[in-house]
Protein backbone atom coordinates (compact mmCIF):
# COMPACT_ATOMS: atom_id res chain seq x y z
CA UNK A 1 0.00 0.00 0.00
CA UNK A 2 2.84 2.44 0.82
CA UNK A 3 4.55 1.19 -2.25
CA UNK A 4 1.41 2.09 -4.07
CA UNK A 5 0.97 5.80 -2.65
CA UNK A 6 4.60 6.28 -3.53
CA UNK A 7 4.60 5.22 -6.51
CA UNK A 8 1.99 7.39 -7.07
CA UNK A 9 3.43 10.47 -5.99
CA UNK A 10 6.36 10.30 -7.43
CA UNK A 11 4.54 9.26 -11.09
CA UNK A 12 2.41 12.54 -10.32
CA UNK A 13 5.55 15.02 -9.54
CA UNK A 14 7.18 14.31 -12.92
CA UNK A 15 3.75 14.45 -14.50
CA UNK A 16 4.01 17.99 -13.43
CA UNK A 17 6.99 18.26 -15.84
CA UNK A 18 8.82 18.64 -12.73
CA UNK A 19 11.89 16.69 -12.88
CA UNK A 20 13.98 18.00 -9.91
CA UNK A 21 12.65 17.68 -5.77
CA UNK A 22 14.49 18.35 -2.65
CA UNK A 23 15.15 15.13 -1.17
CA UNK A 24 15.28 15.14 2.64
CA UNK A 25 16.93 12.51 5.33
CA UNK A 26 15.34 12.08 8.52
CA UNK A 27 18.04 12.76 11.40
CA UNK A 28 18.54 10.76 15.28
CA UNK A 29 14.69 9.76 14.44
CA UNK A 30 15.50 7.54 11.96
CA UNK A 31 16.45 5.48 15.44
CA UNK A 32 12.97 5.21 16.70
CA UNK A 33 10.54 2.85 16.30
CA UNK A 34 7.52 2.37 17.68
CA UNK A 35 7.04 6.46 17.37
CA UNK A 36 8.37 6.84 14.19
CA UNK A 37 5.46 7.70 12.39
CA UNK A 38 4.91 10.25 14.87
CA UNK A 39 7.92 11.79 14.35
CA UNK A 40 7.88 11.49 10.62
CA UNK A 41 4.41 13.50 10.62
CA UNK A 42 5.38 16.27 12.86
CA UNK A 43 8.24 17.05 10.58
CA UNK A 44 6.14 16.83 7.30
CA UNK A 45 3.70 19.37 9.56
CA UNK A 46 6.47 21.59 10.34
CA UNK A 47 7.91 21.44 6.50
CA UNK A 48 4.38 21.95 5.60
CA UNK A 49 3.76 25.10 7.93
CA UNK A 50 6.99 26.76 7.05
CA UNK A 51 6.82 26.28 3.51
CA UNK A 52 3.06 27.55 3.12
CA UNK A 53 3.90 30.65 1.03
CA UNK A 54 5.44 28.42 -1.77
CA UNK A 55 4.00 26.35 -4.66
CA UNK A 56 5.26 23.10 -3.05
CA UNK A 57 4.13 19.76 -2.60
CA UNK A 58 5.30 17.48 0.45
CA UNK A 59 5.50 13.87 0.00
CA UNK A 60 6.88 11.21 2.93
CA UNK A 61 7.48 8.00 3.31
CA UNK A 62 9.60 6.34 6.51
CA UNK A 63 12.98 6.52 4.83
CA UNK A 64 12.31 10.29 3.34
CA UNK A 65 10.61 13.17 2.02
CA UNK A 66 10.32 14.54 -1.05
CA UNK A 67 9.65 18.12 -1.99
CA UNK A 68 8.39 19.37 -5.16
CA UNK A 69 9.12 23.13 -6.07
CA UNK A 70 9.09 25.63 -8.41
CA UNK A 71 12.88 26.85 -9.94
CA UNK A 72 12.37 29.89 -8.57
CA UNK A 73 11.46 29.36 -4.95
CA UNK A 74 14.66 27.48 -4.38
CA UNK A 75 17.34 29.30 -2.56
CA UNK A 76 14.68 30.53 -0.64
CA UNK A 77 13.52 26.71 0.29
CA UNK A 78 16.86 25.74 0.65
CA UNK A 79 17.55 28.18 3.39
CA UNK A 80 14.24 27.30 5.37
CA UNK A 81 14.69 23.50 5.09
CA UNK A 82 18.20 23.89 6.31
CA UNK A 83 16.31 25.45 9.36
CA UNK A 84 13.93 22.68 9.95
CA UNK A 85 15.43 19.90 12.96
CA UNK A 86 14.65 16.85 12.52
CA UNK A 87 16.44 16.66 8.39
CA UNK A 88 19.93 15.21 8.80
CA UNK A 89 20.79 15.76 4.86
CA UNK A 90 18.79 17.14 1.98
CA UNK A 91 20.02 16.67 -1.58
CA UNK A 92 18.69 18.41 -4.93
CA UNK A 93 18.02 15.63 -6.77
CA UNK A 94 16.81 14.47 -10.60
CA UNK A 95 14.13 12.23 -10.85
CA UNK A 96 13.60 9.83 -13.00
CA UNK A 97 12.02 6.17 -13.93
CA UNK A 98 14.57 3.44 -12.79
CA UNK A 99 15.10 2.72 -16.33
CA UNK A 100 18.89 2.65 -17.26
CA UNK A 101 18.43 4.60 -20.72
CA UNK A 102 16.57 6.82 -18.97
CA UNK A 103 19.20 7.35 -15.74
CA UNK A 104 22.03 7.40 -18.03
CA UNK A 105 20.45 10.20 -20.43
CA UNK A 106 19.97 12.35 -17.51
CA UNK A 107 23.09 11.52 -15.98
CA UNK A 108 24.94 12.78 -18.59
CA UNK A 109 22.17 15.81 -19.85
CA UNK A 110 22.92 16.89 -15.70
CA UNK A 111 26.67 16.31 -15.57
CA UNK A 112 27.35 18.22 -18.34
CA UNK A 113 26.01 21.51 -16.86
CA UNK A 114 28.39 20.33 -14.04
CA UNK A 115 32.24 22.37 -14.09
CA UNK A 116 34.52 19.83 -13.26
CA UNK A 117 37.57 17.87 -14.20
CA UNK A 118 37.74 15.38 -11.69
CA UNK A 119 34.55 12.70 -10.74
CA UNK A 120 32.83 9.76 -9.22
CA UNK A 121 29.86 8.17 -9.71
CA UNK A 122 28.28 6.34 -6.77
CA UNK A 123 25.45 4.06 -7.23
CA UNK A 124 22.90 3.19 -4.56
CA UNK A 125 20.62 0.10 -5.90
CA UNK A 126 17.70 -0.74 -3.47
CA UNK A 127 15.77 -2.08 -5.85
CA UNK A 128 17.20 -5.47 -6.59
CA UNK A 129 14.96 -6.01 -9.75
CA UNK A 130 17.51 -3.38 -11.26
CA UNK A 131 19.51 -5.79 -13.46
CA UNK A 132 23.14 -3.98 -13.14
CA UNK A 133 24.98 -4.09 -9.75
CA UNK A 134 26.28 -1.40 -7.90
CA UNK A 135 29.44 -1.21 -8.78
CA UNK A 136 29.10 -2.85 -12.61
CA UNK A 137 26.43 0.47 -12.89
CA UNK A 138 29.84 3.21 -11.58
CA UNK A 139 31.52 1.57 -14.20
CA UNK A 140 28.60 1.83 -16.67
CA UNK A 141 28.17 5.55 -15.79
CA UNK A 142 32.13 6.46 -15.77
CA UNK A 143 32.48 5.35 -19.12
CA UNK A 144 29.26 6.98 -20.25
CA UNK A 145 31.09 10.50 -18.59
CA UNK A 146 34.45 9.68 -19.96
CA UNK A 147 33.59 8.71 -23.30
CA UNK A 148 31.21 12.38 -23.76
CA UNK A 149 32.97 14.81 -21.38
CA UNK A 150 36.17 15.79 -22.49
CA UNK A 151 39.29 16.02 -20.40
CA UNK A 152 37.09 14.36 -17.64
CA UNK A 153 38.93 11.50 -14.84
CA UNK A 154 37.74 9.63 -12.73
CA UNK A 155 38.73 10.15 -8.98
CA UNK A 156 37.52 8.15 -6.48
CA UNK A 157 39.22 9.55 -3.74
CA UNK A 158 38.85 13.65 -3.98
CA UNK A 159 36.57 14.58 -6.93
CA UNK A 160 35.61 17.61 -8.15
CA UNK A 161 31.94 16.21 -8.70
CA UNK A 162 30.51 13.28 -6.84
CA UNK A 163 27.45 11.49 -8.45
CA UNK A 164 25.04 9.84 -6.37
CA UNK A 165 22.28 7.26 -8.36
CA UNK A 166 19.93 5.94 -5.67
CA UNK A 167 17.77 3.75 -7.78
CA UNK A 168 14.77 2.55 -6.27
CA UNK A 169 11.67 0.95 -7.22
CA UNK A 170 9.86 2.99 -9.96
CA UNK A 171 12.00 6.08 -9.71
CA UNK A 172 15.70 6.83 -9.37
CA UNK A 173 17.30 10.33 -7.92
CA UNK A 174 20.47 11.41 -9.22
CA UNK A 175 22.11 14.31 -7.33
CA UNK A 176 25.83 15.85 -6.81
CA UNK A 177 25.92 17.87 -3.48
CA UNK A 178 24.38 16.61 0.14
CA UNK A 179 23.70 19.90 2.58
CA UNK A 180 23.68 19.19 5.44
CA UNK A 181 20.26 19.99 7.96
CA UNK A 182 20.19 21.18 11.28
CA UNK A 183 19.69 17.81 13.05
CA UNK A 184 17.78 17.25 16.28
CA UNK A 185 14.07 16.12 16.47
CA UNK A 186 11.53 18.11 14.90
CA UNK A 187 9.65 20.86 16.76
CA UNK A 188 6.72 19.70 18.82
CA UNK A 189 7.68 16.37 19.46
CA UNK A 190 8.23 17.31 23.32
CA UNK A 191 6.37 19.46 25.31
CA UNK A 192 6.63 22.91 25.97
CA UNK A 193 9.63 24.84 27.91
CA UNK A 194 9.65 28.22 29.26
CA UNK A 195 12.44 30.15 28.03
CA UNK A 196 14.18 33.19 30.23
CA UNK A 197 15.04 35.05 27.10
CA UNK A 198 17.78 38.00 28.45
CA UNK A 199 18.88 40.29 25.33
CA UNK A 200 22.37 38.13 26.08
CA UNK A 201 24.56 35.80 24.41
CA UNK A 202 23.72 32.85 25.67
CA UNK A 203 19.63 32.39 26.76
CA UNK A 204 19.05 32.60 22.29
CA UNK A 205 21.61 29.99 22.12
CA UNK A 206 20.01 28.36 24.83
CA UNK A 207 16.65 28.23 23.62
CA UNK A 208 17.89 27.30 19.90
CA UNK A 209 19.53 23.99 21.60
CA UNK A 210 16.16 23.23 23.51
CA UNK A 211 13.95 23.85 20.12
CA UNK A 212 16.59 21.27 18.83
CA UNK A 213 15.73 18.75 21.40
CA UNK A 214 12.03 19.20 19.71
CA UNK A 215 10.28 21.43 22.50
CA UNK A 216 8.19 23.96 22.00
CA UNK A 217 8.73 27.46 23.46
CA UNK A 218 7.23 30.58 24.98
CA UNK A 219 9.84 33.00 26.26
CA UNK A 220 9.89 35.61 29.40
CA UNK A 221 11.61 38.70 29.24
CA UNK A 222 12.04 40.58 32.56
CA UNK A 223 12.05 44.17 31.78
CA UNK A 224 12.86 46.74 34.35
CA UNK A 225 11.51 50.42 32.50
CA UNK A 226 12.42 53.05 32.58
CA UNK A 227 15.63 51.95 33.96
CA UNK A 228 15.83 49.26 31.09
CA UNK A 229 15.12 51.30 27.40
CA UNK A 230 12.25 49.72 24.95
CA UNK A 231 15.62 49.40 22.71
CA UNK A 232 16.51 46.59 24.96
CA UNK A 233 13.17 45.61 24.81
CA UNK A 234 13.38 45.22 20.96
CA UNK A 235 16.99 43.63 21.32
CA UNK A 236 14.84 40.75 22.92
CA UNK A 237 11.95 41.04 20.43
CA UNK A 238 14.62 40.88 17.44
CA UNK A 239 16.31 37.73 19.00
CA UNK A 240 12.93 35.90 19.85
CA UNK A 241 12.31 36.14 15.98
CA UNK A 242 15.22 34.29 14.74
CA UNK A 243 14.68 31.64 16.77
CA UNK A 244 11.30 31.76 15.82
CA UNK A 245 12.89 30.68 12.17
CA UNK A 246 13.23 27.10 13.91
CA UNK A 247 9.56 26.53 15.26
CA UNK A 248 6.36 28.40 14.05
CA UNK A 249 5.86 30.96 16.30
CA UNK A 250 6.97 32.10 20.61
CA UNK A 251 4.95 33.68 22.49
CA UNK A 252 6.70 36.52 23.90
CA UNK A 253 5.54 37.41 27.70
CA UNK A 254 7.26 40.29 28.98
CA UNK A 255 7.35 41.05 32.80
CA UNK A 256 6.92 44.31 34.24
CA UNK A 257 10.27 43.35 36.90
CA UNK A 258 10.61 47.54 37.98
CA UNK A 259 8.71 47.13 41.54
CA UNK A 260 10.43 43.89 42.50
CA UNK A 261 13.61 44.82 41.53
CA UNK A 262 13.55 48.94 43.14
CA UNK A 263 11.89 46.61 46.45
CA UNK A 264 14.94 44.48 46.44
CA UNK A 265 16.93 47.50 45.83
CA UNK A 266 15.72 49.23 49.25
CA UNK A 267 15.21 46.43 51.58
CA UNK A 268 17.74 44.04 50.67
CA UNK A 269 21.54 43.67 51.39
CA UNK A 270 23.88 44.68 48.73
CA UNK A 271 25.65 41.33 48.13
CA UNK A 272 22.49 39.17 48.06
CA UNK A 273 20.55 41.91 45.47
CA UNK A 274 21.30 39.19 42.56
CA UNK A 275 20.40 36.10 44.56
CA UNK A 276 17.46 37.45 45.78
CA UNK A 277 16.47 38.94 42.14
CA UNK A 278 16.84 35.67 40.74
CA UNK A 279 15.50 33.63 43.26
CA UNK A 280 12.54 36.63 42.62
CA UNK A 281 12.59 35.82 38.48
CA UNK A 282 12.79 31.98 38.93
CA UNK A 283 9.59 32.11 41.23
CA UNK A 284 7.63 33.74 38.50
CA UNK A 285 8.59 31.46 35.98
CA UNK A 286 7.62 28.72 38.51
CA UNK A 287 4.04 30.16 38.29
CA UNK A 288 3.95 31.04 34.91
CA UNK A 289 5.04 27.45 33.97
CA UNK A 290 2.00 26.45 35.27
CA UNK A 291 -0.30 29.09 33.92
CA UNK A 292 1.12 28.47 30.31
CA UNK A 293 1.43 24.84 30.52
CA UNK A 294 5.07 24.72 30.56
CA UNK A 295 6.87 21.41 31.53
CA UNK A 296 10.61 23.08 32.44
CA UNK A 297 12.26 26.06 33.07
CA UNK A 298 15.43 26.93 30.33
CA UNK A 299 17.81 29.23 30.38
CA UNK A 300 21.31 30.55 29.31
CA UNK A 301 23.09 29.64 32.80
CA UNK A 302 26.59 28.54 32.36
CA UNK A 303 28.71 27.19 35.40
CA UNK A 304 30.57 29.18 36.93
CA UNK A 305 29.83 32.25 34.37
CA UNK A 306 29.29 35.17 36.96
CA UNK A 307 28.37 35.44 40.60
CA UNK A 308 24.57 33.84 40.35
CA UNK A 309 25.71 30.27 38.16
CA UNK A 310 28.39 29.32 40.98
CA UNK A 311 26.62 25.70 41.76
CA UNK A 312 25.88 27.30 45.65
CA UNK A 313 24.41 30.12 43.91
CA UNK A 314 22.48 27.79 41.77
CA UNK A 315 21.38 26.00 44.45
CA UNK A 316 20.21 28.98 46.34
CA UNK A 317 18.31 30.22 43.33
CA UNK A 318 16.94 26.78 42.48
CA UNK A 319 15.21 26.09 45.13
CA UNK A 320 12.95 27.81 44.76
CA UNK A 321 11.53 25.89 42.05
CA UNK A 322 10.21 22.52 41.58
CA UNK A 323 9.97 22.96 38.23
CA UNK A 324 13.29 20.54 35.89
CA UNK A 325 15.36 23.51 34.92
CA UNK A 326 17.34 23.07 31.70
CA UNK A 327 20.79 24.72 31.36
CA UNK A 328 21.57 23.92 27.60
CA UNK A 329 24.76 25.90 27.79
CA UNK A 330 25.65 25.04 31.49
CA UNK A 331 28.72 23.40 30.56
CA UNK A 332 29.73 25.21 27.35
CA UNK A 333 32.52 27.60 27.39
CA UNK A 334 31.44 31.12 26.47
CA UNK A 335 33.43 31.07 22.99
CA UNK A 336 31.94 27.63 22.03
CA UNK A 337 28.14 29.80 22.73
CA UNK A 338 29.81 32.24 20.65
CA UNK A 339 30.07 30.02 17.92
CA UNK A 340 26.33 28.96 18.08
CA UNK A 341 25.37 32.36 18.60
CA UNK A 342 26.99 33.23 15.22
CA UNK A 343 25.49 30.05 13.24
CA UNK A 344 22.29 31.50 14.25
CA UNK A 345 22.37 34.56 13.36
CA UNK A 346 21.58 36.35 17.25
CA UNK A 347 25.07 37.05 17.50
CA UNK A 348 25.34 40.16 16.16
CA UNK A 349 21.92 41.65 18.31
CA UNK A 350 22.77 40.23 21.23
CA UNK A 351 26.06 42.61 21.18
CA UNK A 352 24.37 45.82 20.50
CA UNK A 353 24.57 47.43 24.49
CA UNK A 354 21.62 48.22 25.69
CA UNK A 355 21.05 47.71 29.39
CA UNK A 356 19.82 44.50 31.27
CA UNK A 357 17.41 44.69 34.49
CA UNK A 358 20.42 42.36 35.86
CA UNK A 359 22.93 44.63 34.63
CA UNK A 360 21.13 48.15 36.15
CA UNK A 361 21.90 47.61 39.98
CA UNK A 362 24.62 45.55 39.76
CA UNK A 363 26.24 45.02 43.49
CA UNK A 364 29.76 45.73 43.51
CA UNK A 365 30.55 42.38 45.39
CA UNK A 366 27.62 39.99 44.42
CA UNK A 367 27.86 37.01 46.76
CA UNK A 368 29.69 34.09 45.32
CA UNK A 369 28.66 31.45 48.12
CA UNK A 370 25.36 32.86 49.20
CA UNK A 371 23.63 31.16 52.26
CA UNK A 372 19.87 30.49 52.00
CA UNK A 373 19.22 31.56 55.45
CA UNK A 374 20.50 34.89 54.47
CA UNK A 375 18.87 34.91 51.02
CA UNK A 376 15.09 34.19 53.08
CA UNK A 377 15.63 36.62 55.61
CA UNK A 378 16.71 39.17 53.56
CA UNK A 379 13.75 38.74 50.95
CA UNK A 380 11.05 38.30 53.60
CA UNK A 381 11.86 42.11 54.50
CA UNK A 382 9.22 43.18 51.66
CA UNK A 383 6.06 41.38 50.76
CA UNK A 384 7.15 39.88 47.73
CA UNK A 385 4.50 37.24 47.04
CA UNK A 386 1.55 40.38 46.01
CA UNK A 387 4.54 41.99 44.03
CA UNK A 388 5.06 38.91 41.74
CA UNK A 389 0.92 38.50 41.54
CA UNK A 390 1.26 42.08 40.22
CA UNK A 391 3.68 41.32 37.99
CA UNK A 392 2.59 38.28 36.42
CA UNK A 393 -1.19 40.13 36.07
CA UNK A 394 0.45 42.89 33.99
CA UNK A 395 2.06 40.23 31.50
CA UNK A 396 2.13 42.00 28.15
CA UNK A 397 2.49 39.21 25.63
CA UNK A 398 3.71 39.17 22.27
CA UNK A 399 3.36 36.37 19.16
CA UNK A 400 6.48 36.55 17.55
CA UNK A 401 6.98 34.83 14.51
CA UNK A 402 9.62 34.94 11.41
CA UNK A 403 8.02 36.63 9.15
CA UNK A 404 8.17 40.50 8.88
CA UNK A 405 5.14 42.19 8.42
CA UNK A 406 3.19 40.70 11.30
CA UNK A 407 5.36 40.49 14.00
CA UNK A 408 5.08 42.60 17.44
CA UNK A 409 1.56 43.83 16.41
CA UNK A 410 -0.35 40.79 17.17
CA UNK A 411 -0.71 41.49 21.16
CA UNK A 412 -2.40 38.10 22.69
P1 LIG B 1 23.04 35.82 28.56
O1 LIG B 1 23.43 34.91 29.67
O2 LIG B 1 21.91 35.35 27.75
O3 LIG B 1 24.21 36.28 27.79
P2 LIG B 1 22.98 37.70 30.53
O4 LIG B 1 24.44 37.54 30.60
O5 LIG B 1 22.31 39.03 30.56
O6 LIG B 1 22.47 37.08 29.23
P3 LIG B 1 23.00 36.24 32.89
O7 LIG B 1 23.17 37.28 33.91
O8 LIG B 1 24.16 35.39 32.52
O9 LIG B 1 22.33 36.82 31.62
O10 LIG B 1 21.76 35.36 33.34
C1 LIG B 1 21.68 33.98 33.12
C2 LIG B 1 20.38 33.62 32.46
O11 LIG B 1 19.26 34.13 33.17
C3 LIG B 1 20.23 34.18 31.06
O12 LIG B 1 20.91 33.39 30.13
C4 LIG B 1 18.75 34.14 30.88
O13 LIG B 1 18.30 32.83 30.59
C5 LIG B 1 18.25 34.51 32.27
N1 LIG B 1 18.04 35.97 32.36
C6 LIG B 1 18.88 36.93 32.80
N2 LIG B 1 18.32 38.14 32.67
C7 LIG B 1 17.09 37.96 32.17
C8 LIG B 1 16.01 38.82 31.79
N3 LIG B 1 16.09 40.14 31.93
N4 LIG B 1 14.89 38.27 31.30
C9 LIG B 1 14.79 36.94 31.14
N5 LIG B 1 15.77 36.08 31.45
C10 LIG B 1 16.90 36.57 31.97
MG1 LIG C 1 25.21 34.80 30.74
Amino acid sequence: MVVFLLVNMLKYVRGDNMDRVILIKYGELSTKKDNRNYFINTLYNNLKNKLNKYDVKIHKDRARMYVEFLDKDLNDIKNIVSKVFGIHTYHIAYIVDSDSNTIKEKVLSAVKEQKFITFKVETKRSDKKFPIHSQDYNRVLGGLILKNIPGSKVDVHNPDLWITVEIRENNSFIYFNSYKGSGGYPVGTQSKGMLMLSGGIDSPVAGYLALKRGMTLDAVYFEAMPHTSIEARNKVISLCKKLSCYTDHINLHIVNFTPIQEEIYKSAREDYMITIMRRMMYRIMDKLCHKYKGLVIVNGESVGQVASQTLTSMNVINSVTNMPVIRPVACFDKLEIMDIARNIDTYDISIIPYEDCCTVFVPRHPAINPKLSIAESEENKFDYNSLIEKAIDTINTIKVTSEDDNEFKELL
